[in-house]
């Protein structure tokens, strides 16, 4: 079977948990490797973004099972944790990077905790670690500013110049982005289109099918009390509620889907 409808999944940090919001944005790395390794024994398979975009535009097929795996912000406890885990699997993801802010502090992020190693930002060395692993590095903005509050000007700067910012440091091509904070909307999704991006992710949940907007891909959000379980949920019914009764919900509404005669 093919896919029909692929999910993407959305983490931000790796590291352990000290407060509430680690909780909702930060994945312990057992709780990480344990998700994987736990789809990859139910079959499923991460692909690469190429793939996943050659897909979404008919010129390849993709197993039923796969998934994509992006990290927004680029903090250095994905490279220490995630990068082992994923090359362990033979699996790559893509990292959405801050082009201004690499080797400092998320300053945007309503963070607490110990100032270790785990809450940098990755530098230009520890990204080059995931790009020889076979990572895509695309773009989160140079400043992780929310673009529906920036002027022309401010916006270009985003768009254009973190796709610059990171082509020259990557000498790759730099053309797909994930809104800081997940914002946009006519505004910046036109100007993100004048600015030479293919593809944009957001937060909004749900599978993404090959009739998706391009400028509004979905991606489901990995929260920090995910167990594989919840995880592979989460994958089989496109949303960010992993709850066994949500599954019991989508089972019923297919059921009586089915059941519903043609009008
Ligand atoms: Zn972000």
């Amino acid at each position: 079977m093919t896919a029909q409808r692929i999910p993407v999944l959305m983490y931000h940090r790796i590291g352990e948990q000290t407060s509430g919001w680690d909780r909702h944005y930060s994945v312990t790395p057992a709780a990480f490797a344990a998700q994987m390794r736990g789809l990859a024994r139910h079959g499923y398979r991460a692909c690469t973004l190429s793939g996943f975009l050659d897909w979404l535009d008919e010129r390849t097929e993709l197993p039923e099972s796969s998934f994509l795996i992006t990290f927004d912000d680029g903090f250095s406890g994905v490279v220490d944790h995630a990068l082992p885990v994923l090359s362990g699997l033979g699996w790559s993801a893509t990292v959405f990077m801050v082009s201004r802010r690499m080797g400092g502090p998320a300053d945007w992020a309503r963070t607490s905790g110990p100032d270790d190693r785990s809450r940098r930002l990755m530098d230009e060395a520890e990204l080059r670690l995931l790009m020889n692993a076979g990572w895509a590095v695309q773009s989160h903005g140079r400043h992780h500013r929310d673009f529906t509050q920036l002027d022309e000007g401010g916006l270009d700067d985003e768009l254009s110049g973190s796709r610059g910012d990171l082509a020259a440091l990557t000498g790759r091509v730099v053309d797909v982005l994930a809104y800081p904070f997940g914002r946009h909307d006519d505004t910046v999704t036109t100007r993100v289109r004048q600015a030479g991006y293919r593809a944009a992710f957001s937060v909004q949940p749900g599978f993404n099918r090959r009739d998706a907007d391009r400028l509004a891909l979905r991606r489901l959000d990995v929260f920090g009390t995910d167990t594989p379980t919840t995880l592979r949920r989460k994958l089989a019914l496109g949303s960010n509620d992993g709850s066994l009764v949500q599954q019991l919900r989508y089972r019923a509404r297919r059921v009586f889907a089915r059941l519903r005669p043609a009008a």
